[in-house]
């Protein structure tokens, strides 16, 4: 599976939300045909979200 990486709003340099690995994605669609990831940050443990391309969705529904 293909490394996401998404801003985590815990891990923070200079108070500002750095990108880390996400890990364990799941990637869904929502009603309006997004495609969006949620996974857990692979530093903190904290949730992470991520919206997607259709391309990048697909590819890893
Ligand atoms: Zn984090």
């Amino acid at each position: 599976m293909a490394e996401l990486k998404a801003l985590c709003m815990k891990c923070r340099t200079n108070n500002k939300p750095t990108m880390q690995t996400m890990t364990n994605p799941k990637v869904t669609k929502n009603d309006k045909g997004r495609y969006s990831a949620k996974g857990t940050c692979v530093v903190c443990g904290g949730n992470m979200f991520k919206f997607m391309s259709a391309v990048d969705g697909e590819a890893m529904m």
